[in-house]
């Protein structure tokens, strides 16, 4: 309560302050203007005595006269000869002050001089408004205009203004958790924070503190930002958000004031969940850096004492989401700070499901569409990406002139967001294509051919706007959480082949097997340094994963020496698998000859037409046989 009544007359204050400021500084620009008004008049005019101007009267030299509001200006005649200095220098404008003088009137008349005044001049209350009042108020209003204009950039001019541009808010997220699929964990711990945020005072009767700040912690496009929405959507309350990097600016101080204005609205629109997206821009470890950051450490340290001065009782909390949470300081992780940590994972088999389910709640889909299917193929794919595929279906179901989205449609999408738009326009030379052709079905020979691999599902030699010139894609038949050995060592082998197949077929290497290779190489590596599947090493962890919830680097925590010789176990593990594919490919030279002339032609082979052809060469002892037969 204390706060909310400091908050409302300081804010206003606030504003009275630069209220005042920006009317002094008009009130001072206009002074100048009126000084520089009045000097350019007074460069125009030569001044002289009252006597002189009377004297001129007599001697007949006067053509005119002009009563201004504070002089009185004399024009004389062509010919006239005055004998002051200012008149030899070819002046014929001068001026002289005011006197009293009942005579001056009748004088002029009897001389049959010109006189006259501005209506506007004479009244002083008139001219005091046109020479004041108008340039104030005008000067004031650019001022205002201009420091508004400037304040959303740079956080104020003068340090006038408040610098809350950049937060985003909203009143009625609209936002429900039916909207977030899956993730059942992470909504279960945030059901706490609705039910606090809906009675606030529920809470505090009891004398029970809730957390002032959660911290959703996941790989980018899990939905962290949409359940940090339908918190407040479901709580109903005002969402406010703001990116990390937001508050890190060039100029000291200026990160430290946005903290403080962001709580500062909070307040203000409270009850509200505050949501800080990249965290870890300003949350990062303050020690083991060189040199260090001040603004950085102002704007942490300013988070830190906002999170502890704010009240609770009034139903605000903050969210903030991060995938690198190990690089957090600790003090943003204390008790009374973000101390509750929800993991947002990427999302199993039914989660996938259920997000393209969600995201296709206003579709039109036909009836093939089966999304189990989709799910099976995208392991690994995040909320985002599932999010994009339906769009990117919809959008090819219209240019296909279709009234609803297709199964194909799906597919389709699915490979676009994994393989990258189709390149029409990048033409393969018939020898290139041929060798694409091989490599791509010697994949899918040492697939379909090893017992522990996924059945193949397509193979294509369209070239990729993602620099695939072809790919095999394969399908597992169900979600797998732990890989064995000897899948991991088929999978190997499947990555090797295609290179195989150009060296069996064409004796020469390309550099179309660049992935292939990168790939089997952080894959055989692992299976030695960190999943415990070597005799040398045997369960010793030679390296661990750093960023988990990013790239998943990984670091190695070992001596040069052993390195050394996990990279030969490494080269060993390859030449075998390498040496395996060969054999594999070296066995069907025919059915790989046979294959690649029927991609080539046709560009685009399914899972059923390559067993089909396979076939006839070899019976396939397999599993896979029994599983494409399921699954047709
Ligand atoms: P993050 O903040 O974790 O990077 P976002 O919340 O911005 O991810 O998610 C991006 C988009 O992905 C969301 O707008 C939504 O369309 C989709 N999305 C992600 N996860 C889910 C989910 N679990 N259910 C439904 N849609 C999701
Ligand atoms: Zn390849």
């Amino acid at each position: 309560m204390n706060e909310n009544n400091n908050n409302e007359p300081e804010k206003k204050r606030g504003d009275a302050g630069i209220f005042i400021r920006l009317l002094i500084i008009s009130i001072a620009l206009t002074a100048v203007f009126n000084i520089i008004n009045t000097y350019r008049i007074l460069r125009q005019t030569t001044e002289v005595s009252y006597s002189t101007f009377i004297d001129w009267i007599d001697k007949d030299y006067v053509k005119k006269v002009e009563f201004q509001s504070d002089r009185i200006e004399i024009t004389l005649k062509d010919n006239a000869k005055p004998e002051t200095m200012a008149a030899k220098l070819g002046t014929t404008v001068f001026r002289t002050g005011y006197l009293e003088n009942d005579e001056l009137i009748p004088l002029l008349l009897e001389k049959n001089i010109e006189f006259s005044t501005p209506i506007l001049y004479n009244s002083p209350i008139l001219s005091f408004v046109l020479s004041w009042i108008v340039p104030l108020v005008f000067i004031f209003f650019i001022f205002r205009m201009l420091t508004r204009s400037l304040d959303g950039r740079m956080g104020g001019v003068m340090g006038v203004g408040k610098s809350n541009a950049k937060i985003y808010m909203q009143q009625e997220t609209g936002v429900t958790f039916a909207d977030v699929a899956g993730q059942d964990e992470a909504k279960e711990s945030l059901v706490e924070i609705i039910d606090y945020l809906h009675d606030p005072e529920k809470y505090s009767r009891i004398g029970a503190k809730q957390p002032k700040g959660a911290l959703l912690v996941g790989p980018p496009g899990t939905g962290k930002t949409l359940l940090a929405k339908a918190v407040a959507g479901e709580a109903k309350v005002t969402f406010m958000s703001l990116s990390g990097s937001d508050f890190v600016e060039m100029f000291v101080g200026v990160g430290a004031s946005r903290v403080r204005d962001l709580f500062k609205q909070a307040q203000e629109n409270a009850p509200s969940i505050v949501f800080i997206d990249e965290i870890d821009a300003i949350g990062k470890s303050r020690d083991n850096q060189i040199g260090g950051n001040d603004e950085r450490e102002q704007t942490l340290n300013q988070l830190l004492s906002e999170m502890d001065g704010f009240d609770t009782s009034k139903g605000i909390v903050i969210l903030a989401a991060t995938n690198r949470p190990e690089v957090l300081d600790k003090a943003l992780l204390r008790p009374g700070r973000f101390d509750r940590r929800i993991i947002v994972e990427k999302p199993d088999l039914i989660g996938r499901e259920n997000i393209l389910k969600v995201h296709s709640k206003d579709v039109k889909l036909g009836s093939d569409v089966d999304f189990k299917k989709i799910a099976l193929a995208t392991s690994g794919a995040v909320g985002a990406d599932l999010a994009n595929m339906v769009n990117e279906a919809a959008l090819r179901a219209v240019r296909m002139g279709r009234e609803e989205v297709l199964q194909e449609d799906l597919l389709d999408a699915v490979e676009v967001v994994i393989a990258g738009k189709e390149k029409k326009d990048r033409i393969l030379s018939a020898t290139e294509k041929q060798i694409v052709a091989y490599h791509e079905i010697g994949h899918a020979l040492a697939a379909a051919l090893q017992k522990n691999t996924q059945p193949v599902q397509k193979i294509t030699i369209v070239p990729r706007t993602m620099g695939a010139l072809g790919y095999t894609m394969q399908m597992p038949e169900e979600e797998k959480y732990l890989m064995t050995k000897a899948e991991m060592y088929a999978e190997i082998v499947v990555l090797l082949a295609g290179r195989s197949a150009e060296e069996i077929k064409f004796g020469g290497v390309t550099t179309g097997a660049s992935n292939d290779i990168e790939r089997a190489t952080n894959m055989a590596r692992a299976m030695i340094s960190m999943y415990g599947m070597s005799e040398t090493f045997d369960m010793m962890a030679l390296e661990s994963i750093q960023n988990r919830y990013l790239d998943g680097r990984s670091v190695s925590n070992c001596s040069p020496e052993t390195l050394a010789k996990l990279d030969n176990e490494v080269l060993e593990l390859i030449k075998d698998c390498h040496k395996q594919a060969k054999a594999i490919i070296g066995s069907q030279a025919e059915a790989l000859d046979e294959l690649a002339q029927f991609l080539i032609e046709k560009e685009t082979i399914t899972g059923e037409e390559f067993m089909e052809i396979l076939g006839r060469f070899t019976k396939i002892s397999k599993d896979t046989d029994e599983n494409s037969d399921d699954k047709e």
